[in-house]
């Protein structure tokens, strides 16, 4: 059953059971009322008939008559009177005789002094009524014809009321319910256009507090994390081959040179040590990229330690240097690092070396002296580590598109790439919760600044 059905059939439920309460309790009051009321009516007539019949006023015939008269028009009260020997001395009709008196009944009259009870469907009221120091029993009974119609007539009022309110209650909450989700169709409308080539689509949140606020919130962050990993996904296989480039090109470099000329065994081990190195190289830069592809952007699934900054930056300038034998790189440390902790990072050390590598790289491909100045310095929070060329810089307007995977700037030409090294830089900073920043100025140069927080 849909949810719109679902909400229409409980409120009209709910409101239904409220609404019969009220019914019942309305019925059960006027229906006590009119059986009270009745007997108020009976005990008067008794009483007015008994002063009539002993003050003499009316004879006992003319009651007679007036009784007759009246019942044939209205509810007319029956009335009886007995002496205190439990001799009838007057009835209105003793022919009809709606009350059958017993001597038992007249007793428990005159012992409870007033008696209220049923005789079929008449009310009969039993009073002991005092005259000339003797007690009388007097009864009266009648029926309440129109009492009773009007009883009957606000219960099939009330009913017909109720059957009508059924049916609107359930129209209104049908017709209420669907206005509350409206929204939840527009999101299911909205949810469904966004398809595996258009995951950069979100949710349309008009009101983030309330509900379908906060369900459309959820989404859009889920889709923030599943476009997060797909990029992951696709830019996998491409950062792979970039990335294991460098230490490739190392390893082949040393293997070619070894094979320059006939060597020494010594020579040869030195090496094959180097090659081997390279090679343990390529496996951590293949389980550091896994590592990134399989966590996407979730830093809890890669594996962390305490990294430290200076050790990470010497690896990647040893690796870049074995690749690129005309590149230099110097590491000035701008501050006593005696405190060590301030230049030690929660990360993943091949990460975090994969990440300067591409910096390092990049002052030294695009700056004519192949020159890259770091500098690691450190606050109360970042270890901050700075990757200063004296390049060609990069122009204001695609300083904004240089961490776009695949972008290749102006200068691109002076140097081979593909536009991926300072994506994955930056998504590996951001990994680790810090951040990359560039500032450059045309013909002046450039620098990278990454600020790590430390341990
Ligand atoms: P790639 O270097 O493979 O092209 P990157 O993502 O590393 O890819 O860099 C993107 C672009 O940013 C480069 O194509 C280049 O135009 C520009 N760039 C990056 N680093 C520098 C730098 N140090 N000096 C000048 N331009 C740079």
């Amino acid at each position: 059953m849909k949810i719109r059905n679902k909400i229409a059939l409980w409120s009209t439920l709910v409101t239904t059971a409220i609404f019969a309460l009220v019914v019942i309790m309305v019925t059960v009051f006027s229906s006590a009322n009119r059986e009270r009321h009745f007997y108020k009516t009976l005990y008067d007539e008794a009483v007015t008939k008994a002063d009539l019949y002993f003050s003499g006023k009316v004879d006992a015939e003319t009651m007679h008559e007036i009784y007759r008269n009246n019942r044939e028009t209205i509810d007319e009260v029956e009335v009886a009177i007995y002496d205190y020997g439990n001799d009838l001395i007057y009835h209105d009709d003793s022919e009809i005789d709606i009350v059958k008196e017993t001597p038992q009944m007249l007793s428990d009259i005159r012992e409870r002094g007033i008696m209220e009870f049923y005789e079929g469907q008449h009310q009969v009221i039993g009073l002991v009524y005092q005259h000339g120091g003797e007690s009388y029993i007097v009864t009266a009974a009648a029926y309440d014809g129109y009492g009773l119609a009007y009883l009957r007539s606000i219960r099939i009022f009330l009913l017909s009321v109720f059957l009508l309110a059924l049916v609107l209650l359930y129209l209104a909450g049908y017709y209420i319910a669907g206005k509350a989700l409206l929204p939840v169709k527009d999101i299911v409308a909205e949810a469904e256009s966004i398809t595996g080539n258009k995951l950069g689509r979100r949710l349309t949140v008009d009101n983030p507090r309330d509900e379908l606020g906060e369900l459309a919130g959820a989404f859009n962050d889920m889709l923030d994390r599943l476009e997060r990993s797909f990029d992951a996904q696709s830019n996998f296989l491409t950062n792979i081959s970039h990335e294991l480039r460098t230490p490739l090109s190392a390893l082949r470099a040393e293997l070619e040179i070894a094979l320059l000329k006939q060597r020494q065994p010594a020579e040869y081990e030195q090496y094959i040590g180097r090659a081997l190195q390279d090679a343990h190289n390529i496996e951590k830069l293949s389980a550091g990229l896994l590592d990134l592809a399989r966590a996407g952007s979730d830093s809890s699934r890669i594996s962390m330690r305490e990294v430290r900054v200076d050790e990470a930056l010497l690896d990647a300038r040893n690796m870049i240097i074995r690749a690129n034998k005309d590149y230099g790189v110097e590491i000035v440390f701008s501050q006593d690092s005696g405190e060590e902790n301030w230049i030690t990072v929660r990360g993943n050390a091949y990460l975090i070396s994969t990440a300067f590598v591409n910096l390092i790289e990049n002052n030294c491909k695009y700056s004519p002296d192949h020159q890259s100045c770091v500098t690691l310095s450190h606050d109360g929070i970042y270890a901050s580590i700075r990757f200063c060329d004296n390049g060609p810089g990069i122009p204001r307007e695609e300083q904004p598109r240089i961490f776009d995977a695949f972008y290749r700037g102006a200068s691109g030409g002076v140097a081979k790439g593909h536009g991926i090294g300072l994506t994955l830089a930056k998504t590996i900073i951001e990994l680790h919760g810090g951040k990359l920043s560039v500032t450059s100025q045309e013909g002046l140069g450039t620098v990278f600044n990454v600020m790590l927080p430390h341990v």
